[in-house]
């Protein structure tokens, strides 16, 4: 039996193990969810709405519990990890309206009227990476299930048990046994399995940009219809004309929050060469000033990395090679902790052009506006970004150059679940979230009845 021990890595005390699911116990799992399914989707739609609200309602009543769980599997601040918790629930809310909405059109054609209806493609798989592990599960199997589907979900090996619980919380709800199953596990057994099995309908991958382009390609061999949320290296640019004040004090929050493991992480900071001296200047004290420490302290805004695998790939990039030009603080002692790192590189070296997915921003300078534009899109990724300046021409000039799938002018907003999220070239394929996302987990149906 192979099983994972689970690590606190804010201390590194054991908190727990957890089995690992077996090839044999995915196959049942997908055979129990085809049932599951059938019966979920010739349910009123009215009645799957209201399962839905009452799914969220009980993560409600669990988001200490969940944001507890978080911290100690995760190591995330606890006003995050609550924050986390309470995303789930609302996405939940968001899409319980969906049931309802899924309406088609009718359409007249000669001899008759054409109709096209949105079916549930079936048994969905989700696979969730360990930097968000609630969130990430939510923005799949909300609306998976919205749209009539069953859905099967595999979280991290390293941070299972937020997810195992939601899928207690969702049998407590009432939501119908097998329906939303969750399977820990290897990614290279339970996720692989979601690909290759063909009562799997569609996969919904997160996670590094390496095995989302194997995900694809074990998808095409089925024609499997696949979601891609992948890497990023996105830019924060701050132009001179810009609220320079404003611009640092958020730039650490936009890159050291959940200690830069966030594939929204702006981890190039470009600053318009002329005001570069100035820019430094207010960051060095908001990233001093940033807290990191114990996940459990209501002020903490930073904790420790999630394992000590993580840690020492983190700390690789950090081989001397580049200037640094200041840090802030971390913890001594047990605990993954690294210090929010300021760099200042070459536009070619690995720290400016590689995912660091730690607490590490590259300052790199820039001339003009296709100069900041040009370095922006001089990635092989495009998920994230912000823009600062006062000039609103210039905001949208900049937001509609930049090829990247989520920007934010003068503020570092990323994900919101009412709008669409996903990533252009290799930072990912299809959007989540948004209005339209039950629809991605439908296929469309079009008939023609005859009035003849
Ligand atoms: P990985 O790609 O290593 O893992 C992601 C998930 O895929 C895990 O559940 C993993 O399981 C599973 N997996 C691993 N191998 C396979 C396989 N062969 N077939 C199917 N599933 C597999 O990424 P990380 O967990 O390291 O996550 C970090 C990455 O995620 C970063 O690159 C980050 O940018 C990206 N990310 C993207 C987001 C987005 O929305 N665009 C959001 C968050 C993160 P196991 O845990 O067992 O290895």
């Amino acid at each position: 039996m192979s099983e994972t021990t689970l690590v606190n890595p804010a201390d590194e005390t054991v908190i727990g193990t957890v089995r690992h699911t077996t090839l044999e116990e995915v196959d049942a799992a997908v055979d129990r969810a085809v049932v599951a399914q059938r019966a979920w989707a010739a349910l009123a739609p009215v009645d799957r709405a209201r399962a839905l609200r009452r799914f969220a309602a009980t993560v409600d009543a669990h988001i200490e519990e969940l944001a507890q769980l978080e911290v100690r599997n995760s190591g995330h601040p606890i006003g995050a990890a609550r924050w986390e918790a309470g995303n789930v629930r609302d996405v939940l809310d968001y899409y319980s309206g969906a049931p309802e909405r899924l309406i088609g059109q009718q359409i007249p054609v000669a001899g008759g009227l054409d109709v096209t209806f949105h079916e549930p493609l079936g048994v969905v798989g989700v696979i969730v990476p360990w930097n968000f592990p609630m969130p990430i599960a939510g923005w799949g199997f909300a609306p998976a299930l919205a749209a009539g589907n069953a859905v099967l979900l595999k979280p991290a090996d390293w941070t299972p048990l937020t997810a195992i619980r939601l899928g207690e919380l969702a049998l407590e709800s009432g939501l119908p046994e097998h329906l939303f199953q969750v399977l820990p596990g290897r990614g290279s057994v339970v996720g692989d399995r979601f690909v290759t099995h063909e009562k799997v309908r569609k996969v919904v991958f997160t996670g590094s940009t390496e095995v989302g382009k194997h995900v694809m390609a074990g998808c095409a061999a089925q024609v499997k219809p696949v979601t891609l949320e992948l890497g990023g290296k996105s830019a924060n640019i701050v132009f001179a004309d810009a609220d320079l004040e404003a611009a640092a004090s958020g730039a650490p929050g936009s890159v050291f929050d959940n200690a830069g493991q966030d594939c929204c992480a702006r981890s190039r900071l470009l600053v318009q060469r002329s005001v570069l001296d100035r820019f430094l200047e207010l960051l060095e004290p908001a990233v001093r000033g940033f807290r990191v420490g114990d996940p459990n302290d209501e002020a903490t805004e930073m904790g420790p990395l999630v394992s000590k695998g993580h840690f020492e790939n983190v700390a690789a990039f950090l081989d001397g090679s580049v200037p640094v030009a200041f840090t802030g603080t971390a913890p001594d002692g047990p605990g993954y902790w690294m210090a929010p790192t300021v760099l200042l590189p070459t536009r070619t070296d690995r720290v400016a052009t590689e995912e660091i997915f730690g607490p590490v921003v590259s300052v790199l300078p820039f001339d003009d506006e296709a100069d900041a534009i040009a370095l922006a899109n001089d990635s092989i990724f495009g998920l994230s970004g912000s823009i600062w300046t006062r000039d609103l021409g210039r905001g949208i000039r900049v937001a509609r150059g930049v090829e990247s799938g989520a920007l934010s002018v003068n503020s570092h907003s990323s994900v919101r679940y009412a709008a669409p999220f996903g990533g252009f070239k290799q930072s990912g394929l299809g959007r989540e979230l948004g209005p339209d996302a039950p629809l991605a987990f439908t296929e469309t149906k079009n008939v023609f009845f005859s009035h003849s």
